[in-house]
């Protein structure tokens, strides 16, 4: 009955854009035949999208979650699993494609394997390109896998380039709408909570990208996914506020010519695009209406409020273990804003002074050559960025 179905793997399916990338499989019946579904704590989600879908395998990242997995699922013929090593033997399950939608970098390792496997990666998870770009794409080159995009923005560009030479681009313009605290004053940035910062105007998105979007640390990885993923020269890349969030993403071309790509706050267009690709399948998102829209605004972002845009800047002039090192620095600075120890502006100092801190130990130039060397750094860089949420006074 599965025959001539492409099989698929989704890992952090429990998750907001697992739920989504669930949804279009749901919608598209007799095209996709699920393998594996991985996910964290919330294994309830788990286990009842595992019986919807028949997957063969359902593993849950954390050991202590299994035996409760292991009861929602017993009769039901889905195989159990729970731990890191579990989630990379999920990656080893022969599919055709795997959606990377871990959050963080727990989700590098599992990508990392699908595509030494030779799969078609889809990779939401931009901490991957982050901390690791030049080893994805070279490992993907050698592997014969093929990574596509499924953050909105990049979705937009590789759209955008179908059919063109990339020799030809001039600029890459990615579009931020600014995060919930966009038309807050500048001084009262310092008190927002997690509350304030966790509202996103326009995307219904996990809580940590969310808040990374408020504090631009979202676009500041999307800058260095931007490079990574295209190739293209940091002086190239660009990002302005756009608080409509319509335009995603517009490619400038060396005739003068500037393509946009637009459709409404919806990620099912990205992940379906990744899904279907290359063929462009009917998606259930909404029509723009623009007269109705009737403007479309845009504004250069100020680097006082946004810091973070800065060190993408000299992050990804440092290049080598750089990025893995703001990635690691700045999850750890969310967690110490989420946990009331750090406020809202607090974030950007803690990451600037792990990079700072860290060249002392590390020459963050050198090329990282394996995927050992980058889970080492993001160690270091780690305990570096909890010495420094430390070392600051108690937010209160
Ligand atoms: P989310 O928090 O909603 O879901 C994360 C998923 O990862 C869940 O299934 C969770 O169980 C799992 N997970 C959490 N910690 C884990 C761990 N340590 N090990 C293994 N699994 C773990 O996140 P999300 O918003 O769906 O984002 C997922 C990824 O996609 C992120 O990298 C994010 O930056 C990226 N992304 C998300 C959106 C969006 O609209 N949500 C847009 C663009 C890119
Ligand atoms: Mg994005």
């Amino acid at each position: 009955m599965k025959d001539g179905m492409r099989k698929v793997s989704i890992f952090g399916a429990t998750g907001s854009i697992g739920q989504n990338t669930l949804d279009l499989i749901a919608r598209a019946p007799g095209s996709y035949d699920v393998v594996a579904l991985t996910g964290g704590r919330n294994v309830v989600q788990l286990a009842r999208d595992a019986v919807a879908v028949q997957a063969s395998l359902a593993v849950t990242a954390f050991d202590d979650a299994l035996p409760v997995l292991r009861e929602l699922l017993a009769g039901t013929g889905v195989e159990v699993a729970g731990g890191e090593a579990a989630l990379l033997e999920a990656a080893d399950r022969p599919v055709d494609w795997v959606m990377s939608a871990i959050v963080g970098a727990a989700g590098l390792a599992p990508g990392f394997r699908a595509l030494v496997q030779g799969r078609t990666l889809a990779l939401a998870n931009k901490e991957s390109l982050v901390a690791a770009g030049p080893l994805l794409l070279s490992q993907a080159v050698r592997h014969g896998a093929t990574i596509l995009p499924v953050d909105s923005e990049h979705s937009a560009v590789f759209q955008a380039l179908v059919g063109e030479d990339i020799a030809a681009v001039e600029r890459i313009i990615i579009t931020a709408s600014g995060g919930g605290l966009r038309d807050w004053p500048l001084q009262a940035l310092a008190r927002a909570t997690v509350q304030d910062a966790g509202a996103h105007p326009n995307w219904d998105m996990g809580q940590r990208i969310t808040i990374d979007s408020a504090s631009m640390f979202n676009k500041a990885m999307e800058l260095i996914e931007t490079k990574e993923f295209f190739g293209v020269r940091p002086a190239q890349i660009q990002t302005i506020i756009h608080p409509q969030s319509i335009v995603h993403a517009l490619v400038g071309f060396r005739d003068g010519a500037l393509m946009a790509h637009l459709g409404p706050p919806d990620m099912r267009h990205a992940i379906g695009y990744a899904l279907h690709y290359p063929e462009r399948r009917v998606l259930p998102v909404a029509r723009l209406d623009l007269a109705a829209l009737a403007t479309l605004e845009f504004r250069a972002p100020c680097d006082t409020r946004y810091p973070a845009l800065r060190l993408a800047r000299a992050v990804m002039q440092t290049g080598g273990g750089a990025g893995a090192v703001f990635n690691a620095a700045k999850e750890v600075a969310l967690d110490g804003f989420l946990a009331g120890r750090i406020g809202f502006m607090d974030m950007s100092g803690v990451v600037e002074d792990t990079l700072d801190a860290i060249a002392q130990d590390i020459c963050l130039h050198d090329v990282i050559e394996t995927l050992e060397t980058v889970l080492q750094t993001d160690h270091l860089a780690r305990i570096r960025a909890r010495e420094q949420v430390a070392a600051r006074p108690t937010h209160r």
